[in-house]
């Protein structure tokens, strides 16, 4: 993508964080493990031998410190991922840890919610304040295969949970895969509005080196709003202006013409790109800033965390890492829709 295109005009005090571009960051993505208890056939590669050591990821102590620092210079919202975040062990006090630090608006949470039964309740108690739940697809055996252990079940039954204990905003995110669930974009849709949920249509993009990405089985933004027109028989509009997205995030939501109750989002790295809006860094589970989901860049504030400086002047060696690593933020990525471009870092280990 050109350096040069055209940027929208945002304006930010000294001390908050901004990259070279004056993209001002807002939001940090934080994966607290690499682990999962599925095996998304987009997302993992089938030999899992490099699964990182426990003793290089991240205390919740030492998670707090950076995440701190983060929320001193602007930083409102936090989403915790994974892997799964759910199997990171006592995941509940990391909400409570997290939902206290001043400035610290939103915690959030992006998880397949296999686990939800038994935790929706506690991490509402804890602070968190909005969930994105994956379903691919309504079909068990469908579920079962594209997850190659899923139980859909368990994820439907977590929904409820999770809308039980008022957890407010939820969505459902859904890859959107041709050949696979592009029959069930309608059906998804009323899964969703049916329990008051906007779904989120995300197109695949080839991470891992483009090992896991097959070109044919890109759904576009496009064919995407094409299915929902097509299932609901009316017009989609936008249902916001472009300008809101600068903050809100990477989905672009539209409406059923004149049903605003019916809304979808459309996460569209690979046909629409967003990164003129881009607001967001990622933490590693083991504490490697990257300023890009799909670049491999990445900068280590783990080093900072264990080493040997103390109180303030540690918080702002973290700080001065955090300010360089910005302002090596790209422009933007290089995915194409070949499959080449992309990061050699697998989704599973950066968490979306
Ligand atoms: N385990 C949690 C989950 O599945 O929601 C959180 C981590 S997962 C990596 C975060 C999101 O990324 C999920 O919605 C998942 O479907 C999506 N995802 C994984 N691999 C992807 C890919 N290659 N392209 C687009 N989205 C992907
Ligand atoms: Fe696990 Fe989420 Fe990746 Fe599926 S998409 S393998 S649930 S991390």
């Amino acid at each position: 993508m050109s350096q040069s295109m055209h940027l929208p005009v945002i304006t930010h005090s000294k001390g908050e964080l901004a990259d070279a571009f004056s993209r001002r960051v807002t939001y940090l993505r934080v994966s607290l493990t690499d682990r999962c208890n599925y095996r998304c056939t987009y997302c993992m590669p089938q030999d899992r031998s490099d699964l990182l050591p426990r003793d290089e990821i991240l205390s919740f102590e030492e998670l707090e410190q950076i995440v701190r620092v983060f929320a001193s210079v602007g930083v409102r919202r936090v989403r915790l991922t994974g892997g799964e975040p759910t199997v990171r062990r006592d995941v509940i006090k990391c909400v409570e840890r997290l939902a206290r630090i001043p400035g610290i608006e939103d915690v959030v949470m992006t998880t397949n919610g296999h686990r939800l039964v038994e935790l929706a309740e506690d991490l509402a108690r804890a602070g968190l304040t909005g969930m994105n739940i994956s379903v691919d697809t309504l079909d068990p055996a469908r579920f079962r295969a594209i997850t190659r252990r899923g139980d859909l079940g368990s994820v439907v039954a977590g929904i409820k949970a999770s809308m039980d204990a008022g957890i407010r905003p939820l969505k459902i995110n859904v890859v959107a895969l041709k050949g696979f669930n592009d029959d069930e974009v309608g059906t998804l849709c009323d899964f969703s509005w049916a329990r008051g949920i906007v779904p989120r249509f995300i197109e695949w993009m080839p991470m891992s080196d483009g090992s896991l990405f097959a070109p044919g089985s890109l759904l576009t933004a496009a064919e995407i709003r094409a299915l929902v027109q097509a299932h609901v028989g009316r017009p989609l509009e936008e249902d916001a202006p472009v300008a809101a997205r600068v903050v809100v995030g990477p989905a672009r939501y539209w409406r059923v013409k004149g049903e605003p109750h019916r809304k979808v989002g459309i996460i569209s790295a690979m046909s629409e790109h967003f990164c003129d809006t881009c607001n967001r860094v990622r933490l590693s589970a083991t504490g490697r800033l990257h300023t890009c989901l799909a670049h491999d860049d990445d900068v280590d504030l783990r080093r900072i965390v264990r080493g040997p400086m103390a109180g303030e002047t540690k918080d702002a060696a973290i700080l001065a890492a955090i300010r360089g690593a910005l302002m090596g933020k790209r422009m933007g990525h290089e995915f194409s829709t070949t499959g080449c471009g992309g990061p050699r870092k697998h989704m599973v280990t950066i968490g979306g």
